[in-house]
């Protein structure tokens, strides 16, 4: 039997967020039931869709209900998802879909085409009779008016805030319509593989808070975002434009393929991270073929969630580590 999963609920400095609480309690409540799944189809699409769809609803994870907003204060959705056996779909920037996640499937199973985007993708959404995208919740809201703050009040030491408050300041239009509103990173990711040998990633985000309108970040691009190959499959979080620019997901891919030894491909994909981007950029979760679980992160913590040994286990890891989880 090789039937394992693994969860994440983003990679970034997520021990300094008040309510982590919440988010710690939905990535084990969606463990618990994808393992459910897994269990009884046997089957890793399945049970990816339904662990990042859980998270999606959860409110308290940064992707479907719970997404951080843009500059803007409007919230724009990126999902994508991919199996060993060919299947591939994303959504990127949709504003008015709950489950970005399902309506990266039905790209995937009921379209020719791999990714769509925007208004469009929405539409698709609603001729499938998905659920739309709710209101924010109360405490996302607050987060975006403190990240607001942030930008436009003490001059922040987070390099991100400043190249922001840069942007907006160069940029007049911005600035009359931020100042206007007081109005808002951790993505949600799944991989498994099942009995049949199928592996399966599954990743959804709300992207980066404050990033600019139209913004798309990894999450919906393969082989960033996320990738599944007949050997490992795979799901990364963190800051989207360094996941664009070092690949980890398909390099993960390319490294295991040519090395058959895991711990050893993670270290030569976390060296070429380090290298092209630097550290506290990323992190990602993976599965292989053979069932053995692992992550790998250069940011501050990562919340991840997997079954051992029938025990699900649910961890806000603190510093940057690399692990194969040996899950029998
Ligand atoms: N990777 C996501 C993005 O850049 C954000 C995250 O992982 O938290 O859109």
């Amino acid at each position: 039997m090789v039937k394992a999963l693994i969860l994440h609920g983003g990679a970034g400095a997520w021990r300094i967020r008040p309510g982590v609480e919440k988010s710690i309690e939905a990535v084990k409540n969606c463990t618990v039931q994808s393992w459910k799944v897994l269990n009884e189809t046997n089957n890793a699409l399945e049970s990816v869709v339904e662990a990042v769809k859980c998270m999606e609803d959860s409110g308290y994870l940064n992707a479907g209900y719970g997404s951080v907003p843009n500059l803007l204060g409007e919230r724009e959705l990126d999902a994508g998802l991919m199996t060993s056996t060919g299947l591939i779909g994303a959504v990127a920037a949709v504003k008015a879909t709950r489950n970005p996640i399902l309506l990266a499937r039905i790209v995937a199973e009921k379209t020719p085409h791999i990714i769509l985007a925007g208004e469009n993708a929405d539409r698709l959404s609603l001729m499938f009779g998905l659920p739309p995208l709710p209101p924010m919740p109360a405490h996302v809201a607050e987060r975006y008016r403190d990240s607001l703050k942030k930008v436009f009040g003490e001059s922040s030491p987070d390099p991100y805030y400043e190249s922001i408050r840069k942007f907006v300041e160069n940029n007049k239009l911005f600035h009359e319509l931020i100042r206007g509103l007081i109005n808002v990173s951790d993505t949600v990711g799944a991989v498994a593989v099942d009995d049949n040998g199928m592996l399966a990633a599954a990743t959804s985000t709300g992207g980066i808070i404050l990033k600019l309108p139209g913004r798309v970040g990894d999450t919906p691009i393969p082989g960033a975002g996320f990738y599944a190959s007949r050997n490992i499959a795979c799901s990364a979080t963190g800051w989207g434009e360094f996941i664009i620019r070092s690949m980890p997901c398909l390099k993960l891919h390319l490294e295991y393929e040519a090395t058959r030894d895991i711990e050893l491909a993670l270290s030569r994909v976390m060296e070429h991270v380090n290298n092209t981007v630097g550290s506290n950029t990323l992190g990602f979760i993976g599965v292989n073929e053979e069932g053995r679980v692992f992550y790998a992160y250069n940011t501050e913590a990562m919340l991840i969630g997997y079954v051992k040994k029938g025990e699900v286990i649910v961890e806000l890891k603190p510093e940057p580590n690399v692990e194969v989880v040996d899950v029998r």
